[in-house]
């Protein structure tokens, strides 16, 4: 029997180049964003401009992880501690964590059998809680009907936060994701489509917002060192009231990241080729249900959700491992104890609310998830989608001849 030897957790290597760079500036000592040598620019600085242009919006602040960039996105709408913040229940724990630590009070949505957020119920939720503010996670890239969210936004007074850890470089309706909310967080950890360990950006069309971004990222009065920020109007009327939270990027990450830049594009596209294969694969499979793509989104596959329809809840731990045993490495999202990254919504029991939702427990109930990294190639994804048939077979001729 045939296995699968390479590892779901090998990204690639930094381009040469951004080793390089990080290697000199190691040489200089200069590590921290403000410390610059005469007329010298800074890398993060760079870095903040290049991905504004990128990402098709006006400021963007480098900071410390997604989760940081969560946060302080959720301190500058205005949410207060006490406060309740509409989520999707599907998610992961930086999520609610980032709620928690404003001290704010997750209202979670339910998703559909798509794994978008369920409009119906974000709406009938947005009545009930009187929540201002949404945090949408495009979790696992899967982009919900933006055109619905937007609108329901509007009709209640709702500020919109985008988290779009899994879709950089993603799009709905050719608006790239981030560019609906008010405000939205990146990551560049390590799984992430930028690998800077850790990392996250901020990002923004609002002038007020972002100087109080920059202000509050931990810029002290050194703010003009930044690359994509406002006038200076609107540093002085936020400058004495905008606290200090520490979580500024360094130039190391800064040049990791900047290398990586010229290939994200072309990197989406390397993604999409892995994941369209295994999706087209899995989809043949019986017993397995992988959801449709909607036509309006352009995902980055980098990685790839399906849901055991066929095989029974107290089956699937089997299931996964027997494929860990072939190299075939899934999570599984329904798993009643929280695992690795992975965790459903109510291990969160810091959460005072806890709210029943049986649309997403059913979903996440089947639901495998599988990492899609470029270090894997077509023979890869032949190879891991044969193996997974090969399994499902044999598990539904077991379950056939025992029943
Ligand atoms: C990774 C991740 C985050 C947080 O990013 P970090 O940079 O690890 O803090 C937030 N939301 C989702 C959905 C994520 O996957």
């Amino acid at each position: 029997m045939k296995s699968f030897e390479k590892t779901f957790t090998q990204q690639e290597s930094i381009p040469e180049d951004g080793i390089a760079r990080a290697v000199e500036i190691m040489r200089t000592g200069r590590l921290h964003r403000y410390n610059l040598a005469e007329g010298e620019e800074s890398e993060v600085s760079l870095l903040e401009k290049e991905y504004a242009e990128w990402q098709g919006c006006t400021y963007c602040v480098a900071c410390t992880s997604g989760g940081y960039a969560i946060a302080l996105a959720l301190r500058l709408v205005g949410v207060k501690p006490g406060d309740r913040v509409l989520a999707n229940a599907y998610t992961l724990a930086p999520v609610p964590g980032a709620i928690h630590n404003v001290g704010a009070e997750p209202v979670f949505i339910e998703i559909d059998e798509n794994y978008h957020m369920d409009c119906a119920d974000f709406e009938a939720k947005a009545k009930s809680s009187g929540a201002k503010v949404l945090l949408l996670s495009h979790m696992r890239g899967h982009i919900a009907d933006m055109n619905a969210i937007m609108d329901i936004c509007g009709r209640y007074d709702i500020t919109l936060v985008e988290d779009c850890a899994h879709t950089m470089g993603a799009t709905w309706q050719g608006i790239r994701s981030g560019n609906f909310g008010k405000v939205a967080a990146f990551s560049t950890q390590t799984y992430k489509h930028m690998n800077s360990g850790e990392g996250g950006f901020l990002t923004t069309n609002d002038p007020d917002l972002a100087a109080r971004a920059v202000i509050s990222s931990g810029s002290y009065m050194l703010y003009a060192r930044h690359g994509a920020i406002p006038e200076q109007e609107y540093f002085d009327a936020v400058k004495y009231d905008a606290p200090n939270y520490s979580g500024r990027m360094d130039h190391l990450r800064a040049a990791m990241l900047r290398s990586q830049m010229p290939h994200l594009e072309q990197n989406v596209n390397r993604w999409n080729v892995l994941y369209d294969d295994l999706h087209r694969r899995i989809d043949m499979i019986p017993g397995l249900t992988i959801p449709a793509r909607k036509q309006d989104e352009a995902y980055v596959g980098s990685s790839i959700q399906f849901r055991c329809d066929a095989v029974d809840k107290m089956d699937i731990p089997a299931l996964i491992g027997t494929l860990a045993n072939r190299g075939v490495e899934l999570k599984w999202f329904g798993d009643d104890e929280p695992r690795a990254f992975t965790s459903r919504y109510d291990s969160w029991q810091y959460i005072a609310d806890m709210p029943h939702l049986p649309r997403t427990l059913a979903v996440l109930e089947k639901t495998v998830d599988m990492r899609i990294p470029l270090t894997f190639d077509l023979a890869d994804t032949a190879l891991i989608a044969d193996i997974i048939a090969n399994e499902m077979a044999a598990y539904m001729n077991r379950k056939a001849n025992t029943a």
